[in-house]
């Protein structure tokens, strides 16, 4: 039998707060986490997002601070939509609390950041690239810190912020208790839980498959040119509530995003180069349901906490397969049902996949997909205003990832050819009979463009 809230012995501001919220049962690393955390241990939890890790450090900390206009709980995370979306879970879950939580991230102009610091808070939630600004400027104070939740830190390593954080908790007190939660425990973050904690209690979730298991897997094998169509045809079938469609590089969902609009689907998009208020735009769009289609790639979408997906689509597969397991589990979200729907388009692309669900400990099917041919006529380029609203260089913490990764598989790039339309890889690839492609796109049209292939500087 599951316990239930009670029997956590949390204060009645928090259970008011949790019973608002809906919330019926503690997750398994709430029911796991929340004591250990309240007796004050080091914790690591392995759990990826949806299994309610951020409300058991939240309530954690709610329950155990008491207000004293001095940051005492430091929450580090990877990028500034999660810092956001921590924030908005503590004020949530601490809204009959007296605590001031602030979010600290790059992006946002530092002085918006000062005036409350100067004001005193209880908790900041924080991208480690903007502390170290404040840390630099002296308008961050950590000597009164009693708590430091590392959250999600093998995404933080991934980024590079791995020396913040080391620095960060340089400056924070030697007593204080520390909590890391990562999906995954490379050596490196093994290495800084050592270093950094004492006699650390560990709490892992199975979260990886029951979440598959909730989720109906399919594929669809289709030739690199028509991806684009069998993706309308895919939307235009099943009308999905909030879909998510993951591209791989930041020009691949750009392409993607005004291939979709120009073909009738109203959607937004989030990647590491739109500015901060974009991003902010598309997220309260499609949270909101206002747009129902989201394109994004991994890191932009990381953290992303919105329930009540319908359908996850990768239009291309990840290049990492842990990052499958993340993708797909952002539908069937607290035991709810959801699709996730994967293109492949050549046979190498279908054996990556086939590992990745094994990984996932799941199955998946074919989906044959008949692609209605009125998708793949040609469309012309609509004019579309947010062209050119973006950051000028990828500056800032907490969010854009630039270097040479999208070249890091030879076989996905240019020169390693097997997808369709017509380039000769000597790998066979999927697609409906070549008379379609040949007469519709009409060769070399102009403002025709490929869509999901990020070539050249292809970052995500
Ligand atoms: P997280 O793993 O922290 O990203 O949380 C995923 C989602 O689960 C968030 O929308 C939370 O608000 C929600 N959640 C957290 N705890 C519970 C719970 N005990 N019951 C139902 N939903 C929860």
């Amino acid at each position: 039998m599951s316990i239930r809230f009670e029997d956590l012995r949390l204060a009645p501001e928090l259970m008011k707060a949790i019973n608002d919220a809906g919330f019926e049962h503690p997750t398994p690393i709430q029911e796991h986490a929340i004591p250990l955390l309240l007796q004050g241990s080091d914790l690591i939890g392995q759990a990826q997002t949806g299994t309610g890790k951020t409300a058991a450090f939240a309530l954690s900390i709610l329950q155990s601070l008491v207000p004293e206009r001095k940051i005492q709980a430091l929450i580090l995370v990877p990028t500034r939509e999660l810092a956001l979306q921590v924030v908005a879970e503590f004020r949530e879950l601490g809204k009959y609390c007296p605590h001031r939580v602030l979010a600290v991230y790059g992006g946002e102009d530092i002085q918006r950041q000062i005036g409350p610091l100067r004001d005193g808070v209880d908790i900041v939630v924080a991208t480690p690239g903007r502390i170290m600004d404040h840390l630099e400027r002296r308008t961050i104070k950590l000597d009164h810190v009693k708590m430091v939740v590392l959250d999600e830190a093998d995404r933080m390593l991934d980024m590079g912020f791995i020396d913040d954080v080391k620095d960060i908790l340089k400056h924070t007190p030697k007593n204080k208790q520390t909590a890391l939660f990562s999906a995954t425990m490379p050596s490196t973050i093994i290495d800084l839980a050592r270093t950094n904690m004492v006699q650390p209690e560990v709490v892992k979730t199975s979260e990886d498959k029951t979440t598959a298991e909730n989720i109906r897997q399919h594929y669809v094998a289709v030739d690199g040119k028509d991806k684009l169509a069998a993706i309308c045809t895919i939307l235009s079938e099943r009308k999905p509530s909030l879909t998510i469609i993951f591209a791989r590089t930041k020009r691949g969902a750009d392409n993607l995003h005004f291939a979709l609009r120009d073909k009738g689907f109203d959607n937004v998009c989030l990647h590491g180069d739109l500015t901060q208020s974009r991003r902010e735009r598309s997220m309260d769009a499609f949270r909101s349901g206002h747009k129902a289609i989201l394109v994004a790639t991994d890191i932009a979408a990381r953290g992303l906490d919105v329930d009540d997906i319908e359908l996850v689509v990768n239009y291309n597969l990840p290049d990492e397969p842990e990052v499958y397991v993340h993708r797909i589990g952002r539908t069937a979200r607290a035991g709810k049902k959801g699709d996730a729907i994967s293109f492949i388009t050549n046979v190498m692309e279908k054996r990556e996949l086939m590992q990745m669900v094994t990984r996932s400990q799941s199955t998946i099917e074919e989906l044959v997909l008949k692609i209605d041919p009125e998708f793949r006529k040609f469309t012309p380029r609509q004019h579309h205003g947010e062209e050119g609203d973006r950051l000028e260089r990828h500056g800032g913490h907490g969010g854009s990832r630039g270097g040479p990764s999208g070249h890091s598989r030879g076989y996905r790039g240019s020169s390693g050819g097997g997808y369709g339309g017509g380039r000769s890889g000597g790998r066979p690839s999927y697609g409906a009979p070549r008379s379609h492609g040949g007469t519709s796109h009409g060769g070399g049209r102009p403002g025709f463009r490929r869509t999901g292939f990020g070539h050249g500087q292809s970052t995500r």
